[in-house]
């Protein structure tokens, strides 16, 4: 088969590769219904995160199961399943103790930009549906697998609660993802910092109620200008650069949490500074394994629809263009359509 490698910053290759078989017998096969690009696979694209040597991309994924190793019990041939892309083994203590993204077994998904993909540790990351969706339900079941389950485990973390005042910081998808996280738990303020038409108008749609365009010290006047000088209860930052982060404690209020999920690029604490600000922080790579079937349910019964995140739908084969568009924030969040 074909599939996406990166060579470098800016050098991504759709080429053949070997085809992925069962290499552990707790490893699953699954054939992709779609696959799409993450923005985290900007990092290594932008040449900010060291790369060791030429990698296969793609870590959010759906598909059908195709082939099982001996070891596998949840999960047979012919099923339809989405996975996170923080494999687990689901039976860990920190499994058991909803933090499956760092599980004992702890494993990153790669090689699903392509039309095949071997998922290990398959019974604990792979949740199947019971029937087979229908074909415009991929692109929404697609979402569940990172960028929707990020979003939402920011608007977890930050403990967003129903009627509360919530500020998300960064209009990327995972951003307006946890616009849409925080609207389905209840919150009654939703403030993006937004300076983008296409993505306010999402967030809009996603249940964004305020639109704050300024950033930096002014992005907080105004934010605390709306909050009567008080502050947001649950802040979601969602970029994991510096000024982000400093937005993000700038405008939560003290006692208020801090749900981060950009990954952070140079970004430092001063730990007087943390130990007076008063505010709580939790953060790191989403546990999406505890959210699936809930995120899933709510996909399959119409209640959301994340996958309006993706604005631009190319062939597997000119992933490339894909990368080249996100880039150049040409897209938010591109899909790849698997023909082969
Ligand atoms: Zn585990």
């Amino acid at each position: 088969m074909h599939a996406t490698i990166m060579y470098g910053p800016g050098e991504v290759r759709y080429e053949r590769v070997a085809d992925p078989s069962i290499e552990k017998p707790t490893d699953a096969i699954i054939k992709l219904s779609a696959s799409c690009i993450c923005g985290s696979d900007l990092w290594p694209y932008r040449g900010l995160s060291p790369q060791d040597g030429p990698a296969h991309m793609g870590h959010e994924y759906c598909g059908v199961v195709v082939a099982v190793g001996s070891e596998v019990k949840t999960v047979k041939p012919g099923q339809f399943v989405v996975g996170s892309f923080c494999l687990s083994d689901n039976t860990c203590p920190h499994c058991r103790f909803g933090f499956q993204s760092s599980c004992v077994q702890r494993e990153f998904m790669t090689g699903a930009q392509a039309p095949y993909a071997r998922v290990p540790l398959a019974d604990g990351t792979l949740v199947a549906t019971t029937e087979m969706p229908d074909a415009d339900m991929i692109p929404h079941l697609l979402a569940t697998s990172d960028v929707l389950g990020t979003g939402w485990y920011a608007a977890d973390a930050a403990q967003v609660r129903e009627g509360g005042t919530v500020v998300v910081v960064g209009d990327g998808a995972v951003g307006l993802m946890g616009v849409l996280s925080a609207s389905q738990m209840g919150a009654e303020r939703i403030i993006i910092m937004s300076r983008h038409a296409d993505r306010q108008k999402l967030a809009r749609e996603f249940g964004a109620t305020h639109i704050v365009e300024e950033r930096g010290d002014e992005g907080v006047a105004r934010i605390m200008d709306m909050t009567e000088g008080v502050g947001a209860e649950s802040v979601l930052e969602c970029v994991g650069m510096d000024e982000s982060m400093r937005q993000a404690i700038g405008v939560c209020r003290p006692g208020g949490t801090i749900g981060y999920v950009g990954v952070p690029h140079g970004v430092t604490f001063d730990g007087q500074k943390l130990f007076f600000w008063q505010r709580r922080m939790l953060g790191g790579p989403a546990p999406v394994r505890r959210f699936l079937p809930d995120l899933m349910d709510r996909v399959l019964k119409g209640a959301i629809q994340p996958g309006k995140v993706f604005d631009l739908v190319l062939p597997l084969a000119q992933v490339a263009e894909g990368y080249k568009a996100m880039d150049e924030r040409r897209a938010i969040k591109t899909l790849l359509r698997v023909d082969e």
